[in-house]
Parts: structure tokens; C-alpha cells; sequence
């Protein structure tokens, strides 16, 4: 089969960062035990009540085709909800209901480029960003955070990059994963000059928004003359813990969605309605059951740091948001890679060498706060001993 050079160059080429991943993976279903502190998903499944009215409307009929834009009462209901969130006045005209965040990645891009267009996106990154500018035939160029930054990106470094690039696009995640780092709004005012200096559409992957452990969450589309030329994109999956059932949305100026609905009809024709029902009574919980499903990362990375404490050798980078932790594990010498891989090999835990999220996190592992309290705690404090016993 001759297959496109888009699809046959989606990864890049090179190994996708999930090897350590697979290894640990293979080694538990060997029989090893292994404390697994890799992957971005809640320790806990779908509420109940969540699921009950998602039955509830498929025997109540909401199996047929969904309104491809998304059902009415939801993108209501995120239009609602960004307008509260955010003080920009948003109506179910802004609003699209897409297969999850990721389905609203893929699409932003599609909206933004051409073939050939370079859109940016900021190092350290969650692991589909490259990935996603290229199914759609753009060129992704990553642009350095540096750790010693807190891994927020900079002015100077974006006005580089849009100038030599010529980009279309700039792709933006905050909080952020892997980083945790939570965007201020000086940050935000220098990522929105540098949109406007070289009239780029910003992508604001903004999927962690409920979960926000330090500082404030500032939408970029509220700064002034932003939300013409911003696409946001939002999830059910981290904030209500919904990552199976795939809702999202795609959030942006009136015009541009309409272009976009064309894509929707054309790939996926809809979201399934008992999901989108689902979805709709998740948001009408209220942000009391949103501030439940984040609690336990707000208390494990108190856990973090207590357990860090006393110690030199590994190093918590400020992590204001999300359900991960990046460890700056320069002082043991070892690269992210070699770190995780010893970490595995003689303590069973798994955890994701920062050079998987990108360059600007070498040195550096990610850690998901995804297993209950105690084993956690447990981890860390092994890891801290390892990283002293290392340095
Ligand atoms: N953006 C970021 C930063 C993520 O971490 C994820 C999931 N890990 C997504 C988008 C996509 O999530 P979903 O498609 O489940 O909404």
C-alpha cells in the first residue's frame, strides 16, 4: 500500500518516550511487583452517579446519531461555564463538543494550518503535541522552557522561533503537563504579544483548568485582543475523571467554528449523546465534586514535598498544577532516562524520564500522582534515599 508521507511521519521517527512505560508494564505482567507512577489517569473510575445518568439517557433513548456540533444543553452548559471561569461572554455559537481533548487538538490544527505551516509548541510537552501538528501536515518547533524558569517559556525565546519560522501557530498547556507548572499572567501577556507581533493563532490546551494548587488559572483568551485569535481546548477527562468517555470541546471565535463543524461532520460526525448527557450532568455536580477529584493531587503533592524534604539530591520543581510532579535529579548525575531505568531495575518503581517530555526536561523525572496515599508516600521517600544514595 503507498501510503502519505503525513501518515508515515505522524511519530517523527525515533522512540515515542513510552519506553520505559512498556518495560515496567512487561516486567508486572511477569509477575514483578512495581509501583507504577507513570500514566496521567485518576486512581479512581467514573462516579457512579455519573454513570447512572449515562445509562439513564441511553435507555432513555440518546443512542441515534448526536447533533454533530454537540448536543445543545452541553454547549450550553461549557459556554456557561467558560464565561464564569473566565469573564469572556461565550454563548453555545463558541463552542464545539469534540472525542475528547485530543479530538480538539487535532481539529485546532486542522482550523490553523496548511501543509507545510510550522505551528510552535513550548518543550517540555505532553507527549502528542509533535504528533497531532503533523497529522495534519504541519511542522512542529518546539521552544524551550527552561527548568531553571520554573519551564515557562519567555518572550524572547517565542519572538525568535515565530520569526525564524514563520509560524502559524503557537500550542500552549497551562497547567501543565508534564511540568505542573501553572502560567502567571505576566507569562501570558509576553505568550500574547509575541501572537499578536506575528499574528499567530494560539492553541490553549487548558484540560488541567480544576486543578490548580498554587496561584490562579488564567485563560490566555481573556487577556485583551486574544479571544479573536484563540482556540481553547477543554476536557471532561481530568477534571471529572471521564477519561474513557471521551468528551471535550473546542472552544473559539463564532466564525472559525463554523469552518471547524465542517471537519467534525466529515471526521467523527458527532459524539456519542449518552456520553454528552453524561458529561452534562458531570458539569451540573458543580465545582465542589471538581475540587473532590483534585484533592488527592493537592494532597500528595504535600506528601511530595514533606517526604523531599531534608535532602539534597532530588529536587521538587514547583509544581502548581496537574496530577504530576517533575523531580530535577541533575545532582545524582544520571540522565532521566538512566535514573528511571535504575529506579526500575533496583527499587521496582516506575516512573517517566523527563526526556521523554522533551530536551528542556532532561535531568529531570515525572512523577504521576495517580496511586493511593500511602504506597505514594512510600515511593517517594524511596526515591529520595535512592537519589541520596546516588549523589
Ligand atoms: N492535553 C494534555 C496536556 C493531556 O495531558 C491530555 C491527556 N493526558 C490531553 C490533552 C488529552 O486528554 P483527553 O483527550 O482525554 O481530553
Amino acid at each position: 500500500m503507498r501510503l502519505s508521507n503525513t501518515i508515515t511521519t505522524i511519530t517523527g521517527g525515533g522512540s515515542d518516550g513510552w519506553d520505559l512505560f512498556v518495560k515496567a508494564r512487561k516486567m508486572i505482567a511477569e509477575g514483578h511487583h512495581i509501583t507504577e507512577l507513570t500514566i496521567g489517569e485518576h486512581d479512581i473510575k467514573t462516579d457512579t452517579r455519573i454513570l447512572e445518568a449515562m445509562h439513564a439517557a441511553a435507555l432513555g433513548g440518546a443512542t441515534g446519531y448526536a447533533m454533530v456540533p454537540g448536543i445543545e444543553d452541553l454547549r450550553q452548559a461549557v459556554a456557561t461555564r467558560l464565561t464564569t471561569r473566565t469573564g469572556v461572554i461565550t454563548t453555545p455559537d463558541n463552542v464545539l463538543i469534540t472525542a475528547g481533548g485530543q479530538a480538539a487538538l487535532f481539529a485546532a490544527f486542522r482550523a490553523a494550518l496548511d501543509a507545510g505551516d510550522t505551528a510552535l509548541y513550548i518543550n517540555p510537552y505532553y507527549a502528542t503535541y509533535p504528533g497531532t501538528i503533523r497529522s495534519v501536515g504541519g511542522v512542529p518547533l518546539a521552544v524551550t522552557a527552561e527548568a531553571d524558569n520554573g519551564f515557562l517559556p519567555t518572550f524572547e525565546a517565542l519572538d525568535v522561533a515565530a520569526a525564524g519560522s514563520g509560524a502559524k501557530a503557537l500550542l500552549i498547556n497551562s497547567p501543565n503537563n508534564p511540568t505542573g507548572a501553572v502560567y502567571d499572567r505576566e507569562t501570558l501577556e509576553a505568550i500574547a504579544a509575541v501572537a499578536i507581533k506575528h499574528d499567530l493563532i494560539v492553541i490553549s490546551d487548558e484540560v488541567y483548568d480544576t486543578q490548580v494548587w498554587e496561584g490562579e488559572h488564567i485563560s490566555i483568551r481573556a487577556l485583551e485582543g486574544m479571544a479573536e485569535r484563540t482556540l481553547v481546548v477543554g476536557s471532561m477527562s481530568k477534571s471529572h475523571a471521564m477519561t474513557g468517555s471521551r468528551v471535550g470541546w473546542l472552544v473559539g471565535p463564532e466564525a472559525a467554528m463554523g469552518h471547524v463543524l465542517n471537519l467534525l461532520t466529515n471526521t467523527n460526525y458527532g459524539v456519542a449523546g449518552f456520553t454528552q448527557r453524561a458529561a452534562l450532568f458531570a458539569l451540573g455536580l458543580g465545582e465542589d465534586f471538581e475540587a473532590e477529584i483534585g484533592a488527592p493531587f493537592q494532597r500528595r503533592r504535600a506528601l511530595a514535598q514533606k517526604a523531599l524534604e531534608g535532602q539534597n539530591a532530588i529536587r521538587l520543581s514547583k509544581p502548581s498544577g496537574a496530577m504530576y510532579l517533575m523531580l530535577d535529579i541533575r545532582a545524582t548525575g544520571l540522565s532521566g532516562d538512566d535514573f528511571a531505568d535504575k529506579l526500575l531495575m533496583e527499587r521496582a518503581i516506575a516512573v517517566m524520564p523527563g526526556e521523554s517530555f522533551g530536551s528542556a526536561a532532561a535531568g529531570h523525572v515525572r512523577i504521576a500522582m495517580t496511586i493511593p496515599d500511602a504506597p505514594f508516600e512510600a515511593a517517594i521517600k524511596e526515591i529520595a534515599a535512592f537519589g541520596a544514595a546516588l549523589a
